[in-house]
Order: C-alpha cells, then structure tokens, then sequence
C-alpha cells in the first residue's frame, strides 16, 4: 500500500483480521520498487499520494506488474476529475472516518481467490518489436489460465508471447512443470514461439499439446512439419521434455479442475474457439474469428453467439475497425466495433479485444481503448484492448 504514516497506522489495524502480507511505502520511490518486483494482489493508497503521484501510480500498476486491474482501494475524499478518469479501474473511495469498519471489510471482498488469465502476447498476424508499440506489446498470441488449486500449466496458443512466458517459469527455480497447452491452429502467430519455451528443454518436464485436426493431419505432423531443419534448426524429437500430442476434437473433455470444448471459427483454416469452464466461470478465447456483417456463413453467427452467452470472459480477434474491415472482408478477422456489438447482445459479462493488427500503432489502440472504454461498467464490468502482461482477474464462484 502507498499511505501517510499516520494513516498506515489506521489501516493497519483495520488489515490485522486478514492474514494478508501488507507491504508499506510512504513514497513514490518506494513504490516503485515494491511493484516492479512483485505483482500485488491489492492495492491500498492514500489521496494525498494520489494527488502528487496519480499518473505514476497509475501507470506503475499498469506497466510493471501488469496489473491493470488490480482493485485499488483510495482512502479519503478524491473528486479531482483528472485522477478520477484515471483510475476508473476498479476502486473503491473511503472517508477517513470509515476506515477502521470498511476497509477489512472490503479488502477481504477484493483478495477472494481468483482465476487470472494473463496475456503473454496480444498481436496477430506477425511480431512487431517496434518502439511504437511496445506499450500493447509486439508478441503474438499467448494466454495463460491460472487459479487457486490448479498446479499444472495451463496456456493458450505459443506464439512469440510464450517465450517470455517460459523465461518467466524457467526463473522460478527447478521444479517440474506439467501442464497443457491449445493452439487455436497452427498459423504462424500461434505456433511460432513453440521452440521459444524454455521449459521444453528440461527433461523433468512434461506436457500436451492440443490442436484441432488440420488437412495434413494433427498437432504432431502439423508442429513436425513446422520444425524441420529447412526451417528451423531445432526438431520436435529434440526436446527433451516429455511431450504427448493431443488432435483435439470439438466436444467437451473434462481435464479434472476445468473443461474445454471448442466452436471451430469462421477462418481460413480449422481453428478452435476454445471455451475452458474453470472455478465455476466460463472463458471463451477466440483471437482469430470473422464476424461478418451479414449472418454468415449460415447460421455461424447464431451458434457463435449460442457458444459466447453469459461467458464470464470473452478474449476475441479484433484486428480492424469497421473502415478497415471494409476491404479486408474474407480475411477471417473482426472489426471491434461487430464484436462489441455481438458480445452486448449475449451478456458477455468482461470483454478483451486481442489479435492488434501488426500497423496498429501505440497511438491507434490508445484512441480505441478510449472508445472501447466508453462500454465499461454497461454492460461490461470490464471491457479493454487487452494488452501485452495485462492480468485478468475473475473470483471464482466454486472451488477448483
Ligand atoms: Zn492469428
Ligand atoms: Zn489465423
């Protein structure tokens, strides 16, 4: 937390029911170091630190950690308009005089166990490691599922983003690591990364690999064909992991603490549109899907919005706006303003644009968060661009 001394005192007493780690910092400085080491799970601060360093904190939260919404708490009256527009992530306002009976209360609501699904990478098409995008990310398409009692990896598509997702685990120390991983389909901005994992090179290791049957066959000849020496130096029999390769069919299959079922998507080739029901939440990833103007192919759009209803969360391809899609129709991608429209009629309940187009610029998806955030509390709880180490959190509603 980032709080006067004399308020740290207060609040330490209304925390001591929680056997929760408080971290204290009394300035700006501090509090940069706490949040570029660790990725708190609750942020506390004080309006008096919020006047001199609101855009710090702000962009602290949202850099470093990618936390973008983590939920933040502010002791005191706060009305000044710019800070306010600034922290319209989830916060909660206290008065001096509520805090000892409020903030226990509200700081327990906020630290509930959670599923967190992490972005590793957002782009699509091809990576993009110019300086004008870092702020959304140049990786391709990576997502990672975690939550309280699930102790195996669970990752979404190995574009560039898994790369760092496997440093980020090689880093962690030496313990074994299992888990599976779905690849929506075997385009280059979703398998590229796969010989990028670290973790792959560790013989203690062990993993599935899941993909949807393609014309040339399942996951294994599709990432063998993909790693041969004409193309890169490292073959699929030269991981030392221990890998098992999965064709995964449509229907639903029960892995223990969450389900997947897939919708295969209006794209060029089969691709998943993977639903995973975890913690008693449903989770619908689909970073590359053309919703057309029109309703087709026929009927496509009715099972789509049947398969997206009432999901907790809702990651979709949003690669153009409307103008672009106007010459880029039958590419398989979505203008954002057809998905947000599609996921208000379907009480989509948090909604995540993925799959930036690689010439979308830092300045480009900053205009289009801006309009996207205009839907955020209706009928969204959350609605955003999602962005390269941004972590979504959503409270389960059943234990895992
Ligand atoms: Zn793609
Ligand atoms: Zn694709």
């Amino acid at each position: 937390m980032l709080a006067s001394r004399s308020v740290a005192a207060i609040i330490s007493d209304a925390l001591k029911p929680l056997t929760a780690d408080v971290t204290y910092s009394f300035n700006g400085q501090d509090a940069d170091g706490v949040w570029s080491q660790s990725s708190p799970d609750l942020l506390i601060v004080d309006q008096s630190y919020l006047k001199a360093h609101g855009r710090r904190v702000e962009e602290y939260a949202r850099n470093c950690a990618g936390i973008t919404f983590t939920p933040t708490i502010y002791i005191g009256k706060f009305s000044d308009p710019e800070y306010t527009s600034l922290l319209h992530f989830k916060s909660v306002e206290l008065f001096d005089g509520d805090i000892i009976s409020g903030l226990g209360e509200v700081a327990a609501s906020h630290l509930r166990p959670s599923v967190r699904v992490k972005f590793w990478g957002v782009r699509g098409s091809t990576p993009c490691a110019n300086s004008e995008n870092i702020h959304f990310g140049g990786n391709t398409s990576c997502v990672e599922i975690t939550a309280p009692g699930l102790d195996e990896l669970l990752i979404l598509d190995s574009g560039t983003g898994i790369r760092n997702l496997g440093n980020y685990l090689s880093k962690q120390g030496n313990r074994k690591l299992t888990g599976r991983i779905f690849i929506t389909h075997p385009h280059w901005d979703h398998i590229q990364g796969f010989p990028f994992f670290k973790p792959f090179y560790c013989g203690q290791n062990s993993f599935s690999i899941h993909m949807p049957e393609q014309y040339r066959g399942g996951a294994q000849e599709i990432l063998s064909g993909h790693l041969t020496k004409t193309f890169f130096p490292v073959t699929l029999d030269m991981l030392d992991a221990e890998l098992e390769y999965v064709t995964q069919g449509e229907s639903l299959v029960d892995y223990g603490p969450y389900s997947v079922e897939y919708l295969v998507a209006n794209h060029p080739t089969k691709t998943a549109i993977y639903k995973i029901r975890i913690g008693g939440l449903s989770i619908v990833y689909c970073p590359d899907n053309e919703l057309t103007l029109k309703r087709s192919p026929i009927r496509f759009l009715d099972t789509f919005e049947e398969f997206i209803n009432g999901c907790d969360l809702l990651v979709h391809d949003a690669q153009f706006n409307l103008k672009q899609y106007d010459d880029r129709e039958g590419w398989g991608h979505s203008a954002w303003e057809r998905v947000v429209e599609i996921a208000k009629r379907n009480s989509v309940k948090n909604l995540f644009l993925a799959h930036h187009d690689p010439d979308s610029n830092d300045d480009i998806l900053s205009e289009r968060a801006e309009q996207v955030s205009r839907y955020e509390g209706s009928p969204f709880d959350a609605v955003a661009l999602a962005r390269e180490g941004t972590e979504v959190r959503l409270p389960v509603l059943e234990k895992v």
